[in-house]
């Protein structure tokens, strides 16, 4: 599809979130997401000349009350915007929980057009309010013929990340996002994108039809020191489609937080990653009850290179395809759990 002048069309889809936030307060404070995406497409300077935008208000949420069935709503929405002949897609929402939503959508993205998240550290009202630049970022993104093939790509501060390693590690900076280990991939300089790895993803993960009305539950749950396993201990395998634990160094456990590992493992898949926002779990290094050798003799999977909530939305986004066995999480943990 081509629009206007034979301009590309790009198709924006607004969730919500500070890059939507504004405030009716004299200070300006207390902002609320109320922009609409035709609003925030209109703020951003020179998109007009670049593409011809298609924007549609998805939602208007704070991103800590985003969900995983309005992303897998959202994933629909892209598709049907690619195949209606967008030439890739952006996604705005709030920051909080874009690490997540970002990959959700990644899993089950399986066209080779970009589709790019972005956001805002400012809201539209602020002095140097970064959302018009990030959405700008994006959407060049979508428009650079390089970024095809790449999956789910993550646009803020002029740099481009891959959805799966991409975390937020600040909260408040505008340089809030960061890929640790590897990337950013990309930056855009001058108007211009460039990456400095060549195009290369996973497969997505098949979604037929049905399957994406359900809601699985798969909690995450944080050890500390002392911990004894209480909060495990209180999940009853029958409530649960799996759990994710976010276990200390290389994904490690107190002995008796091991013990409740094992009982919920011995039901439901039971996955540990590792607490440290970088690096992989272990897998042959350590002895103790509760170490990584314990935990895998237990039953439970090591997340490889994923972060505690990726490893959460890959092992909910198995579940939402059906009963997922623990082949089936080593299988798949393997394959998209290490770079
Ligand atoms: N602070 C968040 C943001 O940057 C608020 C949210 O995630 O909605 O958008």
């Amino acid at each position: 599809m081509m629009g206007p002048m034979s301009l590309p069309t790009v198709a924006i889809g607004a969730l919500g979130g500070t890059i939507a936030s504004t405030s009716s307060a004299t200070d300006g404070s207390e902002i609320v997401p109320t922009l609409s995406a035709e609003r925030l497409a209109a703020a951003v300077p020179g998109l007009g000349e670049l593409a011809s935008v298609r924007a549609e208000t998805l939602a208007q949420l704070p991103s800590p009350s985003l969900d995983e069935p309005t992303i897998v709503r959202t994933l629909a929405w892209a598709q049907a915007a690619v195949d209606a002949g967008a030439q890739g897609v952006v996604i705005t929402q709030g920051t909080d929980t874009l690490e997540e939503s970002s990959y959700l959508l990644d899993l089950f993205w399986d066209r080779p057009e970009p589709l790019v998240v972005t956001g805002a550290m400012r809201s539209p009202q602020a002095a140097g309010a970064d959302g018009p630049a990030n959405l700008l970022t994006a959407v060049r993104c979508v428009l650079e013929p390089d970024s095809r093939g790449r999956g789910v790509l993550v646009a803020f501060d002029d740099e481009l990340h891959q959805a799966r390693w991409v975390a937020k590690t600040d909260s408040m900076s505008t340089s809030a996002f960061r890929s640790a280990g590897f990337g950013p991939i990309g930056r855009c300089v001058e108007g211009e994108v460039v990456y400095g790895v060549p195009a290369d993803r996973v497969p997505a993960l098949s979604l037929s039809a049905g399957q994406e009305a359900g809601d699985p539950r798969v909690p995450l749950v944080a050890t500390y020191l002392g911990d004894d396993g209480y909060v495990l201990e209180a999940i009853r395998a029958e409530d649960v489609d799996g759990v994710v634990i976010a276990g200390f160094g290389a994904g490690h456990v107190s002995a008796r937080m091991a013990e409740a590992v094992g009982r919920l493992a011995g039901q439901v898949p039971v996955v540990f990653a590792s607490r440290t926002g970088s690096g992989p779990t272990g897998r042959a290094m350590y002895g103790y009850p509760g170490s990584e050798i314990d935990l895998l003799a237990r039953g439970a999977v090591g997340a490889g290179w994923l972060l505690p909530v990726k490893a959460r939305l890959l092992l909910w986004a198995m579940a939402l395809r059906g009963p997922v066995t623990r082949a089936d999480v080593v299988r798949e943990f393997e394959v998209r759990g290490r770079p």
